[in-house]
């Protein structure tokens, strides 16, 4: 007989709290050899002879960042590793260990956490990262999970935000808008789910989107890309807030202007087909939907016959003095300033 998952309900308490971290964290493997001591001790322990060390750390809240009405948990395990590792590729740098710390409200059973453990258990298998350690510990309402990210890069080898150069191309990874769009019928279909969890709507049409939404991918594959084709951007960012507010940003801490070419901006059909649907310009929802996790970069002039054959990256612009300010140069080919309108937790 086929156990149903979601039907199993056994109560956090009957493992305590040493039980439960041994219950979720017996399944990782240490892959590294720069990790010397995984979990397991008071702390991990680290070997990472003469690299340069990268560290970052997101948050997500229950409420603030997912909605469990529409998110699987593994999908959640798996989002929130991704975004961090996101931040380490958006450095240049290889991503090679990970923290995962939770607060749990008791309204959750243990087959919820085994849940959200494959999903951090699958990101490590396919990023090839260790899980090193962690926090447990309850909330009084709901789930929050903390993820921090250690990464390695050769020294000279990071790309910070800071270092475009007027006249360098502006340059993103696959295509925009679709993590927003997949969170519009996610939206629209919340009402179904609530009423029955276990009911499947026919979304077949917006697999991708919705995909882009729930189980976004952090770009490894470029920084790889990146080194074989013996390119180092000038900046780099990844996009999580929406095209505009990391084109800003990167303006901002280079000095920098930039002309933003709207026609160049890569979208995926299902995108331009499910903004026609919803009556919302796809632009707007590539400079402004956030979550794509693509990675926006500045590279300077001379590599532009390195990179122009590729498919994975789109010229979508180039920098310009910080006098003239950054502009998208719509269709129509009239020049308007850009605007961080980035999705703010805070504003909620
Ligand atoms: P301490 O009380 O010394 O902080 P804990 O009992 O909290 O230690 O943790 C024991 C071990 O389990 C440590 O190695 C810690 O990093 C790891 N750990 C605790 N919670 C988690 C978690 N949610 N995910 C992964 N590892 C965890
Ligand atoms: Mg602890």
């Amino acid at each position: 007989m086929i156990e149903d998952k979601n039907q199993l309900r056994t109560p956090l308490s009957e493992l305590g709290e040493f039980g439960l971290i041994d219950h979720l964290t017996n399944q990782f493997e240490i892959k590294h050899k720069s990790t010397v001591k995984g979990i397991g001790d008071d702390a991990a322990v680290l070997n990472i002879e003469e690299d340069r060390i990268v560290v970052t750390t997101d948050m997500l809240v229950e409420g603030v960042h997912f909605d469990l009405s529409y998110v699987p948990l593994k999908h959640l395990g798996y989002k929130a590793v991704v975004v961090n590792l996101s931040d380490v590729y958006a450095m240049n740098a290889a991503a090679t260990q990970i923290t995962v710390s939770i607060a749990v409200s008791n309204r959750f059973p243990l087959e919820a956490l085994e849940e959200l453990y494959s999903g951090i258990a699958l990101a490590s298998k396919i990023y090839n990262i260790d899980v090193i350690g962690g926090d447990t510990t309850s909330s009084t309402s709901g789930l929050l999970i903390s993820v921090t990210a250690i990464g390695q890069v050769k020294p000279d080898d990071e790309v910070y935000r800071s270092g475009a150069k007027p006249n360098d191309l502006l340059v993103v990874t696959g295509d925009l808008g679709g993590a927003y769009m997949g969170l519009q019928i996610l939206e629209r279909e919340k009402e179904v789910f609530k009423v029955n969890p276990n009911n499947q709507p026919d979304l077949d049409a917006y697999t991708y989107i919705m995909e882009r939404q729930l189980k976004p991918e952090a770009r490894k594959d470029i920084v790889k890309l990146l080194k074989d084709l013996d390119v180092k951007p000038t900046a780099m960012i990844d996009v999580s807030d929406g095209l505009s507010s990391e084109i800003l940003h990167i303006c901002k801490a280079s000095h920098v202007g930039c002309d933003l070419y709207e026609d160049k901006i890569p979208l995926d059909p299902q995108v331009i087909s499910t903004c026609e649907e919803f009556d919302i310009d796809s632009t707007t929802v590539a400079l402004n939907g956030g979550e794509d996790y693509e990675l926006l970069m500045t590279i300077s002039q001379e590599d532009f016959p390195k990179i122009k054959a590729n498919p994975n990256l789109s010229v979508i612009g180039y920098i310009t003095e910080e006098s003239s300010g950054a502009h998208l140069v719509t269709r129509a080919e009239t020049k308007i300033p850009l605007q961080a309108q980035g999705w703010k937790s805070f504003n909620n």
